[in-house]
């Protein structure tokens, strides 16, 4: 098995995302999404951890209670500025 470097911060952003998308306001298509969870990840510090690919990860917990309000507060902050310029034409 191939051991890969991983950074848990990106599975928690997505995770938190489709969460909490509902209550962001936000345009909820793949590409808005996917702007919102980049705009967020480059303000938020990598996690990165050494592990066999497709393992599942059970750190995860830990590390979303750890990280969950700057976590949060990237998202409202990414969901805003998305809102604001979003890269497609209205819908
Ligand atoms: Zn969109």
């Amino acid at each position: 098995m191939e051991v890969i470097l991983k950074n848990m911060m990106e599975q928690m952003v997505l995770l938190k995302l489709d969460e909490t998308i509902d209550k962001l306001g936000c345009c909820q298509c793949d590409k808005c999404r996917m702007d919102i969870a980049s705009y967020a990840l480059n303000r938020l510090p990598a996690k990165y951890v050494a592990t066999y690919e497709g393992e599942v990860y059970s750190k995860l917990e830990t590390l979303s209670l750890q990280y969950e309000t700057d976590l949060l507060n990237a998202l409202y902050q990414a969901a805003q500025v998305v809102t604001q310029n979003p890269r497609h034409k209205a819908v």
